[in-house]
C-alpha cells in the first residue's frame, strides 16, 4: 500500500491473494490486508499533508494534476493491460477507454481547479460580506472492482483539485491498477496527499467510514453496502456521497428499428463490459410493433460479439470478475427460465457459458419477460438483458419508473418531442436520448432513489461533494 509517500505492508503483516478472472488458478499478486491500524496510519498521513496542500495557490495543484495526467497518458497501454488482467475488462472495448478516461478526468479537474471560489454579497456601506469555498479535509474514497481506474477518475482529481487530501481504498478483487495509480501520482504529489490502501470492505473499508478524522466518505459500490456506509458516516455527521447500483430501462420506440439503434442498444447493454456496469440498460423495452424485427437484428449482432481473453485486441467481451459473480449470473438466468423467459442469443452454445478456469460468459437475451420478475427488478451485474414489450408511452414510463433504482435510462425515438417527454418523466440521474454510450467528462453523474446521493465527475460534483462554504461578514472602519 502507499501511505505517506512510502510503500508499506499491513501492520498485521497479513496479505490477500489477487487472482486474474482469466484464470482462477493463477495468483497474479498479493496485497496487504489492511485493518483499523492501517486506517489510522493512512488517515494520519492524509491529515498531516492537508494544511499545506489546501494552502497552495490553486495553480500549483493544477500543475500537479496536469503532470499526473501526462504521466498517466504515457502509461495508458500498461494501465489498460493491467486493467484487463485485474478486472477482466476487454482491452479494446473497455480497459483502454477507461485508462484514457482517467487521463481526461485529471485534465478536466485541473482545468476547473480555479472555480473553487466564493461570492460577494450586496451590502450597505461599511460592510463586506463574502463566502469562501474551502476543502472538507480528509476524503476517504471507496472503489468497486468493475472499473476501478474510471471511478478513481471521478473522485481523486476533483477531491485533490479542491484542496482535500485522500485515502483511497481499492476493491479487494481488483486492486492493482489503483496501486499503479498511487505510484504515478506519488511522482508529482507531496507525501500523504494521496494514500492508497488495500483489503476487505468489512475491515479497512469500514475502519475508514467510522474513522473520526475522515471528513467525507465518497463511496461507489452496491446499494446494500451504500446503506451501511451512509448510516455509519451519518452517525458521526461525516459527509458522504454514494454512487450505487442500477436497473436501467432502455426504451426503443416504434420508429427506431434500425441497425444504428441496434448498435446503440448494444452499447447501452454494456455487454462489452460483461454488463458489470451500474449504468447497464438491463431492461430493454421494445415497442410491440417492432419487437420481433428488432430482436432478430439484436440477436444476430450479439452472436457476432467475440467472447475471449480480455488482453486480445479482437475480443469484444472479457471475463466476469470471479466465481461468486459468475454463479450469481447463472442463478438469475435459471430463475428467468423457470418463469418462462426464453433465451434467444447464444441458445445452443453452451460452450460460451463455461466458466472455469476463466470466468467467461456469453451475453444472454431473455424475452417474454415481465417487469415484475426478479431478472427485471434486481441488479444482476452480468450480461443478461431482459426484453419487455410495450405499446403506450405512459405505460412504458410507468414500467421504467417501477424500480427502486434510478441511475441511468436510454430512450430511442426519432420523434424528439416524444423522446424528451419520456426522458423528463423517467426518474433517473442520467438519461441518454438516441445513444447508448456517450458519457462525457464534466457531466453531473449520479443517481436518484436508491442509486445514490450526490454527483461526481463534474464541476458541480466537485463543489458540492468536496468543498464547504464559509461566510465571512466584515465591518469596515
Ligand atoms: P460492494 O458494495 O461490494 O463493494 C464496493 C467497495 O466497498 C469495495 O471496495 C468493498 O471492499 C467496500 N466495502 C464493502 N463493505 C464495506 C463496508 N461495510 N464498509 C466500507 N466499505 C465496504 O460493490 P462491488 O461488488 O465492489 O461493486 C459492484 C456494485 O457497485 C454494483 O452494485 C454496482 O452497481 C455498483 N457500482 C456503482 C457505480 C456508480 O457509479 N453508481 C459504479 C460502479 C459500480
Amino acid at each position: 500500500m502507499h501511505i505517506g509517500g512510502q510503500w508499506v505492508p499491513a501492520v498485521s503483516g497479513e496479505t490477500l491473494e489477487v487472482i486474474t478472472p482469466t484464470d482462477r488458478d493463477v495468483v497474479i499478486a498479493t496485497t496487504p490486508r489492511a485493518g483499523a491500524e492501517d486506517a489510522d496510519r493512512a488517515v494520519a498521513a492524509a491529515r498531516a499533508a492537508f494544511p499545506a496542500w489546501a494552502a497552495l495557490p490553486f495553480t500549483e495543484r493544477q500543475r500537479a494534476l496536469l503532470r499526473i495526467a501526462d504521466s498517466l497518458e504515457e502509461a495508458v497501454e500498461d494501465l489498460a493491460t493491467l486493467t484487463a488482467l485485474d478486472t477482466g475488462n476487454a482491452i479494446r472495448t473497455q480497459a483502454r477507454p477507461e485508462a484514457l478516461n482517467l487521463v481526461a478526468c485529471f485534465r478536466y479537474f485541473a482545468g476547473v481547479a480555479g472555480e473553487v471560489k466564493g461570492t460577494v454579497l450586496p451590502t450597505a456601506d461599511g460592510q463586506l460580506q463574502y463566502t469562501r469555498r474551502q476543502p472538507l479535509g480528509v476524503v476517504a474514497g471507496i472503489l468497486p472492482w468493475n472499473s476501478p481506474l474510471m471511478i478513481a477518475g471521478f473522485k481523486v482529481p476533483g477531491a485533490l483539485a479542491a484542496g482535500n487530501t485522500m485515502v483511497l481504498k481499492a476493491a479487494e478483487d481488483a486492486p492493482l491498477t489503483i496501486l499503479e495509480l498511487a505510484r504515478i501520482c506519488a511522482e508529482h504529489l507531496p507525501d500523504g496527499v494521496l494514500n492508497v490502501v488495500t483489503g476487505y470492505g468489512a475491515e479497512i473499508g469500514e475502519a475508514l467510514v467510522v474513522h473520526p478524522d475522515v471528513d467525507k466518505v465518497s463511496f461507489t459500490g452496491s446499494t446494500l453496502v451504500g446503506h451501511q456506509v451512509a448510516a455509519k458516516a451519518g452517525a458521526r455527521l461525516a459527509h458522504s456521497s454514494l454512487e450505487l447500483g442500477g436497473k436501467s430501462p432502455c426504451i426503443v420506440d416504434a420508429d427506431s428499428c434500425t441497425d444504428e439503434v441496434v448498435e446503440q442498444v448494444l452499447l447501452a447493454s454494456r455487454f462489452a463490459r460483461q454488463s458489470q456496469s451500474c449504468t447497464t440498460g438491463s431492461r430493454l423495452f421494445l415497442h410491440s410493433s417492432i419487437h420481433d424485427e428488432f430482436l432478430d437484428k439484436l440477436v444476430a449482432r450479439t452472436k457476432q460479439l467475440v467472447v475471449g481473453d480480455p488482453r486480445e485486441e479482437s475480443t469484444d467481451i472479457g471475463c466476469i470478475i470471479n466465481a461468486k459473480q459468475w454463479d450469481r449470473v447463472q442463478g438469475y438466468i435459471e430463475d428467468g427460465l423457470s418463469q418462462e423467459g426464453v433465451v434467444v442469443a447464444y441458445d445452443g452454445r453452451p460452450d460460451l457459458q463455461v466458466g472455469p478456469p476463466g470466468f467467461y460468459h456469453a451475453p444472454m437475451i431473455l424475452t417474454q419477460v415481465s417487469n415484475d420478475w426478479r431478472i427485471a427488478r434486481e441488479e444482476i451485474f452480468g450480461p443478461v438483458l431482459a426484453v419487455i414489450p410495450w405499446t403506450e408511452s405512459e405505460e412504458v414510463v410507468a414500467m421504467a419508473n417501477d424500480s427502486h433504482y434510478g441511475l441511468a435510462a436510454f430512450v430511442f425515438s426519432k420523434d424528439l418531442d416524444r423522446a424528451l417527454g419520456m426522458a423528463h418523466r423517467i426518474d433517473s440521474g442520467w438519461v441518454q436520448v438516441n445513444q447508448g454510450g456517450g458519457q462525457v467528462v464534466g457531466q453531473s453523474y449520479g443517481g436518484m432513489k436508491t442509486s445514490g446521493i450526490g454527483r461526481e465527475l463534474s464541476l458541480e460534483g466537485m463543489l458540492e461533494g468536496f468543498t464547504q462554504i464559509k461566510q465571512v461578514n466584515v465591518k469596515l472602519s
